[in-house]
């Protein structure tokens, strides 16, 4: 086993994985911006170094300084966590080259599922569903065109490098299929530094159902069963749960089986996620892999008892894995919230500023995953995902009231949060019977207006550069110009109330 590893990110990530390398008795490096000197996984950690200013590319981001931050300080391998390098073909390949080892898959598996084409071309090749659409780019507009008559109305254009549920058109018009393909083309260029796009059928209502898997360098694969994540803004996760409610044992069985498939055309060795739409008639099709720990593993975590980031770190430093398929088994049900420093009464604009004051729920099956203390500050350089609220219980009934309880008892104040608005869906009658797909949260919440991610990453752009240059009480006034006054009371305002919530006030 390995005696120190680098962690190569910050918040609750950071911490969870400093938290699974205490207990394993390895040593912890920790990296850290200019804004991040007091973050909670400098603290936690055993050593910290500065890699460079706020901005992410400069720092988190900063390939030469993270190596050379390894390298002086004799840790033995990296472990990416989620985003920044975690799914970066030319870091894993650098970390390589150095001698390290990349706690992760190998690179060239990052490559083929980094490319949705290549990877929808090698899962159709080994027999596991994909959903219908091409296995190749498109090459002009006519070939587009074609295709989409093909694959018939309505159908998705994504980017081959896409991510982060960015990009994405639904063209349902024939008339509007010309100027969608030049379109998306264009965009994934500028969000992606690749043009290239291909076309999907376009479900109407899915399901987003993930497997969780894990391989060795000695062939074994194994599965953990599902996670539901169908409850998503903009095409982005916010609650996610284990088991799914429309899955039972013998789709479990059928879809860990086509998720074991998937990994082992892939060459995948590692903690991997296997993503799968599933449809009305619970057909289910392959989505994308995830090169990754998600952020969603926990859930998985508190059905198996299965210690993810320990069984990364075992795989990479060259252990078989520790479970046999069955060995593998599921006991009751758990949620996650995710917590966004986002302001739901204000069409979720992102929230900044420093966390006054600070109070965790726990109890019975409460897990809080958190970068967050009293002090804290949270910025606009960084992703706004601030904290993870889960809750277990012996049925889905219990583990939502749970949640319930704890939304009520989780206290930040400082910045906004998601918090109220997840209690608005632990209360949905729809939520509460497992009646989710992916446009959920629009249709039952859709009087709010809620903001398009690519206007959100614009805007979120222009205040990060003038934040940058601004003192504190300038920060304030921003934050003040990009509250709207509103007439009359939001929904989120009510729910916050009810739950005893109280904002602090600028
Ligand atoms: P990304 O890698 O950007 O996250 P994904 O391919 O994983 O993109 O898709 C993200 C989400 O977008 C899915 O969970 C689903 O809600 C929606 N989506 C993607 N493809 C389709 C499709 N063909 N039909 C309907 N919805 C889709």
């Amino acid at each position: 086993m390995f005696k120190k590893i680098l962690i190569a990110n910050r918040g609750e990530i950071a911490v969870r994985i400093i938290r699974a390398c205490k207990e394993m008795g390895i040593k912890t490096v920790a990296i850290f911006s200019e804004i991040d000197r007091k973050a909670l996984h400098v603290r936690l950690s055993d050593e910290a170094y500065l890699v460079g200013p706020p901005q992410a590319v400069q720092s988190y981001l900063n390939m030469e300084k993270i190596i050379e931050v390894a390298k002086g300080s004799g840790a033995e391998a990296i472990h990416p966590g989620y985003g920044f390098f975690a799914e970066n073909y030319e870091f894993v390949k650098r970390v390589q080259s150095e001698g390290l080892i990349f706690i992760g898959p190998p690179a060239e598996a990052v490559k083929l599922l980094g490319d949705k084409v290549a990877a929808r071309k090698t899962m159709k090749g080994s027999g596991v569903p994909i959903v219908p659409g091409t296995e190749v780019e498109i090459g002009s507009d006519q070939e587009g065109i074609s295709i989409a008559e093909k694959v018939g109305l309505p159908i998705l254009i994504k980017a081959v490098g896409g991510g982060g549920g960015k990009g994405m058109r639904i063209v349902r018009e024939k008339s509007e299929l010309k100027g969608a393909l030049r379109a998306a083309s264009s965009e994934a260029k500028s969000a992606f530094a690749d043009p290239r796009i291909y076309i999907e059928k376009y479900l109407e209502r899915p399901r987003h159902v993930e497997i969780q898997i894990l391989a060795d360098k000695f062939g074994n694969v194994i599965h953990l069963g599902e996670r539901e994540c169908s409850i998503q803004r903009r095409h982005q996760k916010v609650v996610e749960e284990s088991p799914s409610p429309v899955v039972d044992e013998k789709m479990r069985k059928a879809m860990g089986e086509a998720a074991v498939t998937a990994t082992r055309a892939s060459g995948y060795v590692n903690a991997g996620t296997i993503e799968f739409l599933v449809d009305s008639d619970r057909n289910f099709y392959f989505l994308e892999s995830n090169t990754r720990l998600q952020v969603e593993h926990p859930v998985t975590e508190m059905v198996t008892g299965v210690d993810l980031a320990k069984e990364q770190l075992r795989i990479a430093s060259g252990s078989k894995l520790s479970y046999r398929q069955e060995d593998i088994r599921w006991k009751g049900s758990a949620i996650e919230c995710r917590i966004y420093a986002e302001d739901p009464e204000n069409n979720f604009l992102p929230s900044t500023g420093v966390v006054h004051s600070y109070w965790e729920p726990s109890g019975p099956g409460i897990r809080v995953d958190s970068g967050l203390y009293e002090g804290s500050e949270v910025s606009l350089f960084y992703d706004p995902l601030i904290s993870k609220l889960l809750a277990w219980g012996e049925s889905r009934g219990e583990a939502i009231d749970r949640m319930k309880r704890a939304l009520s008892e989780y206290r930040i104040s400082g910045v906004a949060t998601t918090i109220p608005f997840h209690l608005r869906v632990m209360e949905n009658l729809k939520f509460q019977k497992g009646e989710i797909h992916t446009h959920f949260i629009e249709e039952e919440f859709e009087k709010e207006k809620l903001l398009e991610p690519e206007d959100k990453d614009e805007l979120l752009k222009a205040v990060a550069v003038f934040s940058a240059l601004l003192d504190h009480q300038e920060k304030k006034d921003i934050k003040l110009v990009l509250s709207k006054t509103k007439s009359n009371e939001s929904p989120w305002k009510i729910a916050g109330r009810k739950m005893g919530l109280r904002r602090h006030k600028m």
